[in-house]
């Protein structure tokens, strides 16, 4: 054991952890008292503040503080709106995404978690409308506000690599894009029909107009427009966008929702283009042949009608001379999307391409002109088929009354259903897939699936088209908006050559900087009211030409600006494409929910478009994918007060809250009715993050937070139970003070230098308190004989073995909750119940007390991500338990620097807790049936396995001392016993009766009895 000694000379002088504060050399004989009297001087609400100083001078050498050999992380949360002020919602994503960071970076990564504004867009304009100011002032104002409460939130930012759309040094690199695009043929202008609100002049997307047609904002009631639009072929990456979905479903790196709701929306559906003709009654006109889209070709003998959408070629060839039609069109308009209103057109039918018997002319198909099809699904044209439709049999009662429905799908074979008539109760139509009506001459009794692959065969046999094919519910992105506050689309227009890229020495196209006054009180675009910056001249051919007065729809600035955050200076290009390579895709993206669908879909958009590119030249390994992976929290609702009476929604100042637990409605006493709902000015439950951090401090906010709900699941914000959190942290204060070292020890004390060292050294190194570094303290234990092993464990008392199993077992599931589960709620968990065994452990030998600032020292590094205040406050008392040197002492330029955040992550030593773990479970059986099982001790190190007849009588020993084990083995009252007439005890075993045999399996994991045979049955 001693042997060593030898070798330790030269370790001597082994390095101290950087983490630590360099070891004092006088001590300071504090007296349990002094020592509890420094855990209640700290208040934990300011300890935030207290440290930022300390942070703010350690900043320019964070990524220092920690051998970074993990390479790089790229953490980010989805960068703010600067509406000015921050929310609940804002709190919640950048605490998710700062303690990650935080724990990233202990771990080792050299991480990337940076911060910027996502600066333009109609509030802006619509505040510098209101107050007649610039949007700039307003935006920047909002930026300078938000900046301030995400410092005293304890987040921690690269602010170095901080950007702003808004900016020209950033905007120059959208339009690049923009560019880039358009040089490649994925940015067209097109004539397209758009939500245009004539109160505010603007084009709408489908998602800003309401159920009964009204704008957002406005209230307006929005008109269809048909408008020059600038588009972006997102449609050309369809495929690409929807397979790769199954990749980021692997090992849940999406979440399952998220990509629900994006397959949705890309929206393939897999089906059979079929070409109908079209006859008319007069010989003189004729119309070309109608292609439907349908994914049950199946169908194809039920359909009795034909329904065209109000833009169809036919339906406005035929409006030119039918005023009814027309006014039925103009009507239209006003009809909400799923109106089953119809037009039958008359004088033309449309011919099934297939007859339904073996007589080959098909009977005539009405046709329909129908609000309900859209001009863009397929070709503005659907086939009806009321028996087997929901919508289609709701449409053709509607239009066509009582006339019967054809049925020509079964759920049974061999069947041929009848018809269905109005009234009878039956009228419903059958949706599902199942057998073609046995009646049906040629595909009768087929399957659903076997039908619709025949019938375009037999289509396609007799020289009429038909194919299998997809349609996309994926629309090319409208990117232009007719407002001022937004990145200019770099397009001149010149009379002779047409839309012209701006050439690149010309960028940035920048925004005019227009007068305060300009905005006050206007209506619609700016760009297109100045006439000095709309003038300009043409690149190619000089003559005059105006610019491109639209603007770009702020998803696109939000669709690029995580590959900005690697190079956020560079004026030359969006990103140096080695940057891209090293620092991309992003590792962690954290944000709400309710950005699943566009935000993703545009951003995944450009980086598979940059991936086909210089930028980012090693994109396709990741299928240009930018987020590895995504966590997507759920919103945070307030708690909210209504008046039993009446329903009404209480204000705070209504409600009598002196006893938080009963409040009362101050007008009548009586109790509110309270439920917790999405925060809204109406409901009066928005809660100031603000308020919230002066009134408990930064850190107990953050772990109150996180502790309250896991990250997807809604947050019931309730500041009440914020109280228990506060009372924790105070604990872990109290405990970092080691008031647990009896004072007649902590003259001796000595604070261990080594917070990594394993059990074996500790308790190897106690009597001479050598210094180590990690790597020898756990040679020297691996180097150990078994015999001294065991001697040292044997030396632990149980109360101090449970303490080390129970802080290796939180580190490992910790670890886990951090890096692969993303489980935050159950980390704080986990974190009290340690820092209450730590409390709890008796002081039972000289020992306890290194065992416990081991523990603590853990406790506080896995703490360190959540509440950054109260763990280096409490890392700065641990570090300095016995020494009267206060850490500003040896600030303001200690080397190595002074923080817990340089003190690495725990690693958990799981090897030791097999060590440390005296007993095992045993399953029991009686003639191979299980009966019981039961905690024993385990084998001695010294038994010799191989003796089986020792194992098991050692074994036996151990099972009688159980209660379970004497419910068998009693010579009185034992089952064993019962069953036995011979009366006579085993010689071999002892305790069982004669004929007995005792087999022990895997070392004592399982004890089987078996009896003597019983009689002989053969
Ligand atoms: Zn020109």
């Amino acid at each position: 054991m001693r042997g060593l000694s030898l070798q330790r000379v030269s370790w001597r002088r082994a390095l101290r952890h950087p983490g630590l504060h360099p070891r004092s050399t006088s001590r300071w004989a504090t007296t349990c008292t002094d020592r509890k009297r420094r855990a209640e001087e700290t208040r934990i609400e300011s300890l935030t503040a207290k440290w930022q100083p300390h942070w703010d001078k350690l900043s320019p050498q964070w990524h220092e503080l920690r051998k970074s050999d993990r390479g790089n992380a790229y953490v980010l949360p989805m960068f703010p709106y600067p509406s000015g002020t921050l929310h609940l919602g804002h709190l919640r994503v950048y605490t998710i995404s700062d303690v990650l960071a935080r724990f990233k970076h202990m771990q080792g990564y050299k991480v990337l978690h940076p911060i910027g504004w996502d600066a333009f867009g109609l509030p802006a304009e619509n505040a510098a409308i209101e107050r007649g100011v610039h949007p700039e002032t307003w935006t920047l104002q909002n930026i300078e506000a938000m900046k301030g409460q995400m410092k005293e939130m304890g987040g921690r930012w690269d602010w170095d690599a901080e950007i702003q759309t808004c900016d020209p040094h950033f905007y120059k690199h959208t339009q690049r894009i923009f560019l880039m695009l358009h040089e490649r043929g994925l940015a067209y202008q097109a004539e397209s029909l758009v939500n245009y609100d004539p109160v505010d002049r603007t084009v709408l997307a489908n998602e800003q107009v309401d159920a009964s047609g009204r704008s957002w904002r406005s209230g307006a009631q929005v008109e269809k427009v048909m408008l020059k639009q600038w588009f972006l072929k997102i449609k050309a990456f369809q495929e690409p966008l929807l397979k790769d979905l199954d990749a980021l479903a692997g090992n849940g790196r999406w979440p399952e929702k998220v990509l629900a709701m994006q397959r949705n929306w890309i929206g393939k559906s897999e089906g059979t283009k079929l070409c109908f003709d079209i006859e008319s009654a007069s010989s003189d006109v004729h119309f070309e042949p109608v292609d439907v889209f349908t994914t049950r070709a199946d169908t194809l003998f039920g359909v009795q009608y034909i329904a065209l959408s109000l833009r169809h070629p036919i339906v406005q060839q035929l409006a030119v001379k039918d005023e009814s039609l027309q006014a039925f069109i103009e009507q239209a308009k006003e009809l909400p999307p799923d109106t089953k209103e119809g037009y039958l057109l008359p004088n033309i039918v449309a011919r099934n391409p297939i007859a339904d018997s073996n007589d080959a002319n098909p009977s005539p198909v009405s046709i329909y002109v129908a609000p309900y099809v859209l001009d863009d699904y397929g070709s503005g044209a659907v086939m009806g088929v009321p028996g087997h439709d929901t919508r289609d049999h709701a449409f053709w009662r509607t239009n066509a009354g009582e006339q019967p429905i054809k049925v020509v799908i079964s759920s049974k074979q061999g069947v041929a259903p009848s018809t269905l008539e109005p009234g009878t109760g039956e009228d419903v139509p059958m949706t599902e897939k199942g057998f073609v009506a046995t009646n049906i001459a040629r595909f009768g009794d087929m399957t659903s699936e076997q039908a619709a692959g025949k019938i375009v065969d037999a289509i396609r046999s007799s020289g009429k088209q038909a194919e299998k094919t997809a349609t996309w519910r994926l629309r090319d992105w409208l990117i232009s908006r007719q407002r001022y506050w937004g990145t200019p689309i770099p397009i001149i227009h010149c009379y002779s050559c047409g839309p012209v890229p701006v050439p690149e020495k010309d960028l940035p196209v920048k925004l005019p900087n227009l007068p305060d006054s300009f905005f006050d009180g206007r209506k619609g675009n700016p760009l297109a009211e100045d006439e000095h910056w709309k003038k300009t001249t043409c690149p190619k051919c000089g003559s005059a030409a105006e610019r491109e007065t639209d603007t770009m729809d702020t998803f696109m600035d939000s669709s690029w600006y995580f590959f900005r955050f690697l190079d956020p200076k560079n004026e030359n290009a969006l990103v140096d494409p080695v940057k891209t390579n090293s620092g991309m895709p992003v590792d962690l993206y954290v944000g709400g929910v309710e950005h699943a669908i566009l935000h993703l879909l545009y951003a995944r958009f450009i980086s598979k478009f940059l991936a086909t590119t210089s930028t980012w030249p090693k994109g396709y390994l990741t299928n240009g994918e930018p987020f590895t992976r995504l966590i997507t929290q759920g919103m945070v609702h307030g708690e909210t007060f209504t008046d039993p009476d009446n329903g009404r929604f209480l204000r705070p100042d209504e409600v009598d809250l002196t006893n938080r637990s009963k409040p009362l409605v101050k007008a009548t006493g009586l109790a509110p009715n309270v439920s917790y709902e999405k925060m809204s000015k109406s409901k009066y439950n928005g809660v100031d993050p603000g308020a919230t951090i002066a009134r408990h401090g930064a850190d107990a906010t953050r772990a109150h937070m996180l502790f309250q709900a896991p990250v997807g699941d809604v947050l019931e914000w309730d500041e009440k139970k914020i109280t228990g959190v506060q009372r924790w942290l105070q604990r872990v204060v109290r405990l970092s003070t080691a008031s647990w070292i009896p004072d007649d020890e902590v003259e001796n004390f000595v604070v261990p230098t080594q917070i990594d060292a394993k059990l074996l050294s500790i308790l190897q190194d106690l009597p001479s308190k050598e210094v180590l570094t990690a790597a020898q303290s756990s040679e020297i234990a691996s180097s150990l004989s078994p015999v001294t092993r065991e001697s040292l464990i044997s030396s632990l008392k149980p109360e101090e073995a449970k303490l080390w199993i129970k802080t290796q077992q939180t580190t490992a599931s910790v670890t886990e909750s951090y890096s692969q589960t993303y489980s935050l709620n159950t980390i704080v968990s986990d974190l009290m119940t340690l820092t209450n065994t730590i409390w709890d452990t008796p002081h039972a030998s000289p020992i306890t007390p290194y065992l416990k600032w081991h523990s603590t020292a853990h406790l506080i590094r896995m703490l360190a991500p959540i509440t950054p205040g109260v763990a280096e406050e409490a890392w700065h008392l641990l570090t300095t338990c016995t020494s009267n040197h206060p850490i500003e002492d040896s600030l303001p330029n200690p080397n190595p620097p002074y923080t817990v955040f340089a003190t690495g992550f725990p690693i958990a030593d799981l090897d030791i807790i097999t060590l440390l773990t005296h007993t095992r479970k045993c399953v029991v059986q009686v003639d191979g049936k299980r009966k019981f099982d039961v905690e024993i001790p385990k084998l001695p190190d010294t038994m010799n396995t191989k003796d089986s007849k020792a194992v098991a009588k050692w074994m036996l020993g151990e099972l009688v001392k159980t209660e379970e084990g004497r419910e068998w083995l009693d010579r009185e009252t034992g089952k064993i016993w019962k069953a036995d007439k011979t009366g006579q005890v085993s010689e071999v075993f002892g305790m069982v009766p004669q004929g007995w045999k005792v087999i022990v399996v895997g070392g004592g994991k399982l004890c089987n009895f078996v009896g003597p045979r019983k009689g002989k049955s053969g």
